[in-house]
């Protein structure tokens, strides 16, 4: 028999790679999301699949997430408020999305007992200068009044909920913390720095570089992305557990910054802008975040292997089509 696969964010970035690799992967699938970041875009080439259904709703609207849970086998809870600036931008909102949200989707699974996937983030383990970062590693966070650290404590909950519905309720749940998830289809519209840099780069503008370039980040193809989640919820052993998700390359910004320049062929320069300037007073960065992903290989076997290189020509390459057709 066909499994359904409910994915929230479905339209979003990630949340459509999903899509495709659950559809490719023999999988009907309801993909559900407001559009509020997602976009009909992502999806528009799956409308006339009939393995694949449009759900247009809120993860807030809790009557239609207990449907749409009811009707499906697994679920892959991704919608969320993502994006540094969307966070800073939108406090509020972010918060009760990234909170009420995941409440309503753990509800729903609980109710129905279908097996649930809950997707955090690298910001759990706050402005730590250590790392590679393991997943039982402490956390070190800033005051919750700088939206930052109120972010990373929204999705700290939303990992708390996940593993007390396992830990009390035996729900299957399993927790992801995804690290700067890059590929196709990503805009730099909330914050995210590469797609930011190939517009910039592919508009001859300056590349702008925030601070002075040498924080380091771990940038994950989202092909391997997908795959991971797929094949961690096809382990049983991993249920009640959580997983780094990341590259085991670590490239500094102003080098990404040069990377994008170089596999553009751009003219553009770079410049250093600082922090303050961006995201306001409050705001802290953090200088690395890399993963340890031995935990991922060790209950499923999987490593993220693609190459930076090729997934920034992935990108300029649909960022060149987008401009074509926008
Ligand atoms: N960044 C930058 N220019 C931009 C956007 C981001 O230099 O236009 C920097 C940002 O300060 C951070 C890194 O790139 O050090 C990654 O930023 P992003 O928002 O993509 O992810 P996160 O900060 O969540 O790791």
């Amino acid at each position: 028999m066909t499994m359904r696969a409910l994915v929230t964010g479905g339209a979003g970035f990630i949340g459509s790679h999903l899509v495709d690799k659950l559809v490719a992967e023999g999988y009907d699938v309801v993909a559900l999301d407001d559009l509020s970041t997602g976009r009909y875009r992502n999806i528009r080439h799956l409308l006339d699949n009939n393995h694949f259904e449009f759900v247009t709703a809120s993860v807030l609207d809790a009557p239609r997430v207990d449907a749409e849970v009811a009707r499906a086998d697994v679920v892959y809870h991704l919608a969320a408020a993502v994006g540094v600036q969307l966070i800073v931008d939108r406090p509020l909102q972010s918060l009760i999305t990234n909170i009420k949200g995941t409440e309503n989707v753990l509800d729903a699974a609980q109710k129905h007992r279908k097996k649930i996937m809950l997707t955090s983030t690298s910001e759990i383990y706050g402005k730590s200068q250590n790392g590679p970062f393991k997943e039982d590693d402490d956390r070190l966070l800033g005051s919750p009044r700088k939206l930052r650290w109120s972010y990373s404590t929204s999705k700290a909950v939303d990992e708390i909920l996940a593993f007390v519905y396992y830990k009390e309720l035996g729900l299957p749940t399993i927790v992801v913390r995804l690290f700067n998830t890059i590929g196709p289809r990503q805009v730099g519209q909330y914050g995210m720095v590469v797609p930011r840099f190939i517009t910039q780069a592919l508009h001859g503008e300056p590349l702008r570089v925030y601070g002075d370039g040498r924080q380091s980040r771990s940038f994950t193809s989202v092909f391997d992305v997908v795959a991971a989640m797929v094949r961690t919820m096809e382990v049983p052993e991993a249920e009640g557990e959580v997983f780094n998700v990341a590259s085991h390359e670590e490239i500094a910004i102003r080098e990404l910054a040069e990377l994008v320049i170089q596999r553009t062929g751009s003219p553009s320069s770079i410049t250093y802008v600082p922090f303050e300037e961006v995201y306001g007073e409050s705001f802290e960065d953090m200088s690395r975040r890399a993963a340890d992903t031995t935990k991922l290989e060790r209950f499923t076997g999987f490593r993220c292997e693609t190459t930076l290189p090729d997934t920034v020509d992935e990108m300029i390459k649909y960022a060149r089509e987008s401009l074509r057709n926008p």
